[in-house]
């Protein structure tokens, strides 16, 4: 007989760990016990001295499937002379517990709901320890029935016994429910009551009808439509008012995705993933999908069924739903009942209820391949709150509160980043108690208190107004600038601290001069940067109206950076309305709210303009969106730029690519060609100027952030000439390269920054 003591840190609670290891010592005739504690589950074991090491070695390879191991330390000791093996009660003190995030219903649960056989036939909230619903049902830490929304339904006997069985997938599975004690799910059209039948078939029937049914999913409502239905996309599109940006649609199988898009191995495997994200991919031409989904895109996001009220409703629909947050357009996604019913009765005609409440606010995650790699671009369900590790160890809990536009924010504490759900752009009132709300429920599930707040250097943002007010008055407060948080979010992904080549490329970011930030080549470590390169300035006439007015862009990158061309751009400013010329030319001579701006976003604004794609925005980053999607992958053309020399580092100088390009408009060529010229054009000045960057500064690592690498043809480029040139390229894997992600670098600069750490 010989004894061990064993501890396991990593995801091991709310998984279903303490079960396999009562079945693991079952198997090798071991006795002792298992618990949890808030950091770890320790277990005692007593056994031959083979058994023992057979079990040590399950512990780690036979795992269930939703733990994540991250340390077993083992130590012998004599044996404690138990009789039996057992799962003894946990202890809680302080600290966190690291539990999963919501996951898709796993096989067995949708064997078990499509059998009818089976007492769980038929029922949409079928789930066990592998799979269902967590941080969008949990209150409070330690994770119990009691701390979560379910504990107001009491178990029935049937349910107990396997809640109670260690042997049993449901032991401990704290949502566990049946359709004789769980919640339940109606339909009511939004301007009565209840109506009688199967709700599945009733909604599935108002679909078919062309109705749009407010459905209550995981993390929120979702409003659903028939995707080929023109006349009711259009409608849900109107009602929302969100006139401009792509719907999601589900699908009921991986078979209906390759029906609509190019499915690559990538895909297919993100699009079964137990997080079930959004995935982008190139939609097929002529699907049977209304135009109305994602006009003027040639990508189309989808998702597969990832609770079982999900798939119960796309097996009974058989073909794609567009599944859309249930908001008005910028306003965080409803999850009460009567919430929802004040705010999208306006919307949809039925609702899908339930019973079962929805505690925290969290949105579909959407991720795209972007060379080889899966990035996040909305990272939500079924991501967070799952911890980042850190190569650090904290010695103080900072809280970073990201920036303005897709807001997130990021707690650490010793080596965890807590990175929160996609909560929006801080522009509402909604969204701002989303973000506090959001933050007060992440402190107390993770006993965070932070004592340093890093922040955007943005003056004017909320978050800035936030961190500022944040009610610990002693805390050390750290304006981290934009493109330098951006870097560092991916150096750290990582786990690099050295200095590197940092290619900072999105549509806003305060700069240290004031100017509008955006095309950023800088060198940077964790503490400091330096600016080494940047697209040359040009004037945002009227601020933020050029955004929404492309045009604009274009007009003063023709007014200022091509006035001494030979180039006639006569036909193309004939397009600026006839009032606004004038008015716009005397604003940029008085520098009347011009603003200067080095950003590629707005780069890419102006060539969408000259190329005729896209004069009117109605979402920042539509006119790259669409360039990028009528451009022809197999163009090799590159237009000639310029790199001028800029006291101690360059600028890349678009004049003569956009001079380039508009002989080319003129010219008419075809506008798939020069969209992907123009692709071109950017990521080559971008490696050229990275050569004279490794030249000077003998740098061999890039590293590329920023919302313009969420487009994938300048991504490839990019990572193709660097690689090419020997350089070591990092991208985004677990953060968006978007404003999403920059949360993450603001802390790891505060950390930095922090004296004592
Ligand atoms: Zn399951
Ligand atoms: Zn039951
Ligand atoms: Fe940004």
């Amino acid at each position: 007989m010989h004894g061990l003591s064993v501890r396991v840190r990593g995801i091991v609670q709310g998984v279903g760990f303490r079960p396999f290891v009562y079945q693991l010592a079952e198997r090798y005739k071991l006795v002792g016990w298992v618990r949890n504690t808030n950091r770890q589950v320790e277990i005692e074991v007593d056994g031959g001295e083979e058994a023992l090491a057979d079990f040590l070695r399950d512990l780690r390879e036979a795992a269930p499937p939703l733990a994540r191991i991250d340390m077993i330390e083992a130590d012998e000791r004599p044996p404690l002379g138990f009789s039996s093996f057992e799962i003894v009660e946990s202890q809680f003190d302080v600290g966190w517990q690291s539990i999963p995030p919501d996951t898709a219903t796993c096989d067995t649960c949708l064997e078990e709901t499509l059998d009818p056989g089976e007492r769980r036939y038929a029922y949409p909230f079928t789930n066990c320890t592998h799979c269902g619903p967590r941080f969008t049902i949990i209150e409070g830490l330690p994770y119990d029935r009691s701390r979560t929304t379910m504990r107001c339904f009491a178990m029935c006997e049937e349910c107990r016994k396997e809640y109670e069985d260690p042997r049993d997938r449901r032991f401990h599975a704290q949502p566990v429910a049946c359709p004789a004690c769980g919640p339940k799910l109606w339909l009511q059209r939004s301007d009565g009551e209840p109506v009688e039948g199967d709700p599945i078939d009733l909604c599935a029937g108002m679909l078919e009808g062309g109705n749009i049914v407010a459905v209550k999913g995981l993390g929120g409502y979702q409003l659903a439509c028939d995707a080929a239905n023109p006349e009711a996309v259009a409608r849900l599109r109107a009602r929302k008012r969100r006139y401009g940006k792509p719907f999601a649609l589900m699908v009921p199988d991986v078979e209906w995705a390759r029906r609509l898009c190019r499915v690559g191995g990538a895909e297919v495997e993100a699009l079964q993933s137990r997080e079930r994200p959004i995935v982008l991919m190139r939609c097929r031409p002529d699907v049977d999908i209304a135009p109305q989904v994602a006009p003027g895109l040639d990508t189309l996001g989808l998702m597969l069924p990832y609770t079982p009220l999900h798939h119960l409703l796309m097996r009974r629909f058989a073909g794609p739903l567009v599944m859309t947050s249930g908001n008005l357009s910028e306003e965080p996604i409803a999850i009460g009942n009567r919430e929802a019913l004040e705010r999208l009765s306006e919307i949809a005609d039925a609702f899908l209820f339930h019973d079962r409440d929805i505690h925290a606010r969290y949105d579909d995650s959407v991720v795209r391949v972007l060379g080889d790699s899966v990035v996040p671009i909305r990272r939500a369900r079924s991501y967070a709150p799952a911890p980042l590790d850190l190569p650090f160890s904290a010695t103080h809990d900072i809280l970073a509160v990201g920036a303005h536009q897709k807001s997130a924010f990021c707690l650490v504490k010793e080596s965890k980043a807590f990175i929160s759900q996609h909560i929006g752009d801080l522009e509402n009132l909604e969204t701002l108690e989303h973000f506090q709300s959001s933050l007060q429920l992440f402190e107390r599930l993770f006993k965070v208190e932070p004592t340093v707040i890093a922040y955007d250097m943005h003056p004017d943002y909320l978050s800035t107004h936030f961190a500022h007010e944040y009610p610990v008055p002693s805390a050390l407060r750290v304006a981290v600038q934009h493109h330098h948080a951006h870097v560092v979010s991916a150096m750290v992904e990582h786990g690099v601290r050295e200095p590197v080549i940092g290619v900072a490329y999105d549509g806003t970011g305060y700069g240290t001069d004031e100017a509008i930030w955006g095309g950023e080549i800088l060198v940077a470590d964790w503490k400091s940067f330096k600016r080494v390169g940047h697209l040359r300035y040009a004037p945002m006439i009227g601020g933020e109206a050029a955004i929404r007015k492309p045009y604009r862009m274009a007009a003063g990158y023709i007014w200022s950076l091509c006035a001494a061309c030979e180039v006639d751009f006569g036909t193309f400013l004939g397009l600026v309305p006839i009032g606004e010329r004038i008015l716009l030319r005397r604003q940029l001579d008085s520098e009347l709210n011009t603003p200067l701006t080095s950003s590629c976003g707005r780069l890419f604004d102006a060539a969408a303009a000259l190329l005729g794609i896209r004069t009117e925005a109605l979402y920042e980053g539509q006119p790259a969106v669409e360039l990028e999607a009528v451009a022809d992958p197999d163009v090799d053309d590159i237009y000639p730029y310029d790199i001028l020399r800029d006291g101690e580092g360059w600028v890349i100088d678009p004049a003569a690519t956009l001079r380039a390009l508009w002989c080319e408009v003129r010219a008419r060529r075809p506008t798939p060609t020069i969209a992907a010229a123009f692709h071109n054009t950017v990521a080559d000045s971008t490696r050229a100027l990275c050569l004279k960057v490794r030249e000077r500064h003998g740098l061999e690592r890039v590293v590329l952030s920023g919302g313009c690498f969420q487009n994938a043809l300048l991504t490839r480029r990019l990572l193709d000439g660097l690689t090419k040139e020997g350089f070591e390229v990092l991208t985004h894997r677990l953060v968006p390269p978007n404003d999403g992600g920059i949360s993450l670098g603001q802390a790891v600069v505060a950390y930095a920054l922090t004296p004592g750490s």
